[in-house]
């Protein structure tokens, strides 16, 4: 390999990367901003977080109350949580429902919908037109 042209190789290597994938690195999972309040939490961009993730607030309520194994209530733009929690699980927990419910799982694209039939759910992605079950753990 002639290593003056190792430039022009990553340019083409960059070339090959599809478009959907370079669109993917402005798509961060959001993170959470704390307050502890009387030994409760509050996730003070709790709304932030959901217009990012774009998905049902029920929805996401339901997957992550129950992976937190607390209480929860929206109150205002925050989401009030009884006990005292670290920033580190919830953003595990905010990944975790990202990954399953959210990326695409063949483009990696968050551009996707929930898709209900019978018992079922299905990630369709409107990026790629992928459509993959969700297997709920
Ligand atoms: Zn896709």
């Amino acid at each position: 390999m002639d290593i003056n042209n190792y430039d022009e190789l990553l340019d083409k290597a960059y070339e090959k990367i599809p478009e959907n994938a370079r669109k993917l690195s402005r798509f961060e999972i959001p993170k959470v901003e704390l307050r502890i309040e009387s030994r409760n939490t509050f996730i003070t961009n709790f709304n932030k977080i959901i217009s990012t993730l774009n998905r049902d607030r029920k929805h996401f309520l339901g997957v992550f109350l129950k992976k937190a194994g607390t209480m929860g209530e929206v109150r205002g733009q925050q989401l009030f949580l009884k006990g005292q929690y670290k920033d580190q699980v919830l953003n595990k927990l905010i990944e975790n429902y990202t990954k399953m419910y959210v990326l695409c799982r063949i483009c990696n694209k968050p551009d996707t919908q929930i898709q209900r039939e019978g018992k079922k759910l299905y990630l369709k992605c409107t990026a790629c037109g992928a459509r993959e079950e969700i297997k709920e753990k």
